[in-house]
C-alpha cells in the first residue's frame, strides 16, 4: 500500500485524511455538536481493500490494488467516483469519500459519501488492457456497492465508457440490467443528459454568484483553469460562452497564456489531439504551478488536491477561487486566503453540480422515466443557487470562511439524521 505524503517544508499536513478531520472538528466546535457526531464522522464507516488480477495484452498478468470508501449513510446509500491514477493511496481515497458525505449534505441530495481508486495510470495501458482493469475492478467489489447501498460515478481518469463497462459487469453478475448502481453512465445505456458537463455547469453557477457578490462583471472577467479534463475543459468552454477571458489553461504536461484570451475551441481541439502545450498560438507557455499564481480574477483548480498551500497561498492574486477540484487547497493556504480576502467557493459547494446530476441520473434510472437536458440544467441550477445562498448565510451569520460555512450547513443536516436514526 502507498503512504501519502505526508508534510512540505513548512511542515504542514499533506495528508487529505487529516485535512478532513481538521475541517469536521472546525465546523463541528461552532455549532457546538456533541462529541459522539463528531467521532463517528471523523472515520468511513466501511473501506474494502482489493488486489485483483488482470490479464495484459502480451498474455503477462498484473496485480492491482484498489479502494472503496464508504463514509457516513445517514443521509442514503453512499456515493462517490471511481479514481484511476497511480498516486492513489487509502487515506485519499478515504478523505475523498468524506469530503463527497458533506457535498451531498451542501446539496441536500438523500446520499452519504463513498470513493473508490485504483493506483493505476491508465495512459499507459491499451484500449483493452483498460476495459479488463475496469471490469476487474467493479468484480471485486460488486458486493460492496449496488443501487441501494453504494453508487459509484467518474473521476480523475475513469469516464463514461468506464461507467459503461462497470454497469455491465454488476448487470451479469446480478443476471438483471441495473442501470442504478452506477451513474455517469453513456447516455444510451441510462445516462443522464447534462451529466457530463454537470460538474463545470454547477461550478460556473458559482461563479457567477461569487462574481456578483464582488460586485465584478462577468462578461469581462479573467480566468486561469489548472487541469483540462472533464471538469476543468467544460468549464473554459462554458465561461467562455458567457464572455469570459480564459488567460491561462494547464494539463499534467504544462500550461498556456494568452493576455487577450485563449480560443478554447482551438485548445480543446489541441488537447484532443494530446497536450496543452502543443497548442501553436498561445503568447507564452507557463507550469501548472505559475499558472496559480496570475493575476486573474477567477482561479478554477481542476486537477488534484494540494496545490495550494502555506507555500504558494501568500503570491496567489486571484479574487474568486473556484475549487473544481477536490481538496486543492489546505487548511493553512485556507486561512492565508481568508487574511487576503481571497473568497475561496469550496469543493464541496463548486464542483457539487456533478454529484447532483449524478442524483437525477439515479432517479431516472430507477423510474425509468428519462428528463430533457432543459429539465436537468434548470434543476441543477435551482440547487446550486439554493446550496450557494445557504453557504453564504451560514458563513455571515457566524463570521466565518466559505468552507466552514458548507460544513456547517451540511453537518447540521447529517448530524439530524443520525440523531433521527437513534445512532447518537
Ligand atoms: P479528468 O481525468 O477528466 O482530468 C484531469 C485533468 O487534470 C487532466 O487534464 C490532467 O492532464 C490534469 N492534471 C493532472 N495532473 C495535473 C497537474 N499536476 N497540473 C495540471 N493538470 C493536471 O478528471 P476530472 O473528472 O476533470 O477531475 C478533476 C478534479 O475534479 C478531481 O479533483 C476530481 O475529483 C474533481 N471532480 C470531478 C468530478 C467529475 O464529475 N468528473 C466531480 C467532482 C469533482
Amino acid at each position: 500500500m502507498q503512504t501519502v505524503n505526508v508534510t512540505n517544508s513548512n511542515q504542514e499536513s499533506l495528508n487529505p485524511y487529516e485535512i478532513v478531520q481538521k475541517q469536521i472538528d472546525t465546523a463541528a466546535k461552532l455549532l457546538h455538536l456533541p462529541q459522539n457526531i463528531v467521532e463517528i464522522l471523523k472515520r468511513p464507516k466501511r473501506v474494502l481493500t482489493v488486489n485483483y488480477p488482470v490479464k495484459l495484452d502480451d498474455g503477462t498478468i498484473e496485480v492491482f490494488e484498489g479502494y472503496r470508501s464508504q463514509h457516513n449513510d445517514a443521509l442514503g446509500p453512499t456515493k462517490g467516483g471511481i479514481r484511476f491514477h497511480p498516486d492513489v493511496t487509502l487515506d485519499e481515497v478515504k478523505a475523498l469519500s468524506m469530503w463527497m458525505t458533506f457535498k451531498c449534505g451542501v446539496v441536500g441530495l438523500p446520499y452519504g459519501g463513498g470513493k473508490g481508486g485504483v493506483i493505476a495510470d491508465p495512459r499507459n495501458y491499451s484500449h483493452a488492457e483498460k476495459e479488463r482493469m475496469s471490469r476487474g475492478f467493479m468484480e471485486a467489489i460488486a458486493d460492496f456497492v449496488g443501487p441501494d447501498k453504494d453508487i459509484p460515478a467518474p473521476d480523475v481518469y475513469t469516464n463514461a465508457e468506464v461507467m459503461g463497462w462497470m454497469m455491465d459487469t454488476y448487470s451479469r453478475l446480478n443476471g438483471k440490467y441495473s442501470p442504478a448502481v452506477i451513474t455517469g453512465k453513456p447516455l444510451s445505456i441510462g445516462g443522464s443528459k447534462g451529466r457530463s458537463e454537470a460538474t463545470a455547469r454547477g461550478c460556473v453557477i458559482t461563479i457567477q454568484k461569487a462574481l456578483q457578490e464582488l460586485g465584478l462583471p462577468l462578461e469581462s472577467a479573467t480566468v486561469a483553469i489548472q487541469g483540462f479534463g472533464n471538469a476543468g475543459r467544460v468549464a473554459a468552454r462554458l465561461l467562455s460562452d458567457l464572455g469570459c477571458k480564459i488567460v491561462a489553461i494547464s494539463d499534467s504536461q504544462g500550461g498556456i497564456y494568452d493576455s487577450n484570451g485563449l480560443h478554447v475551441g482551438e485548445v480543446i481541439e489541441c488537447k484532443n489531439e494530446g497536450c496543452i502545450v502543443d497548442y501553436p498560438n498561445a503568447e507564452t507557455y507557463i507550469t501548472s504551478e505559475e499558472l496559480l499564481e496570475l493575476d486573474v480574477d477567477v482561479l478554477i483548480p481542476a486537477a488534484l488536491e494540494n496545490v495550494i498551500t502555506s507555500q504558494n497561498a501568500e503570491r496567489i492574486q486571484a479574487k474568486v477561487i473556484a475549487e473544481a477540484a477536490n481538496g486543492p487547497c489546505t487548511p493553512d493556504a485556507d486561512e492565508i486566503l481568508n487574511t487576503k480576502g481571497t473568497l475561496v467557493i469550496p469543493d464541496i459547494l463548486a464542483n457539487s453540480g456533478g454529484v447532483t446530476v449524478s442524483y437525477f441520473e439515479w432517479v431516472q434510472n430507477l423510474s425509468h422515466y428519462y428528463w430533457t437536458e432543459k429539465e436537468v440544467n434548470d434543476r441543477l441550477y435551482e440547487k446550486m443557487v439554493t446550496a450557494y445562498d445557504e453557504v453564504r448565510t451560514m458563513s455571515e451569520q457566524y463570521s466565518v470562511e466559505r468552507r466552514t460555512g458548507a460544513f456547517m450547513v451540511s453537518l447540521l443536516k447529517i448530524a439530524e439524521a443520525m440523531e433521527a436514526r437513534g445512532w447518537v
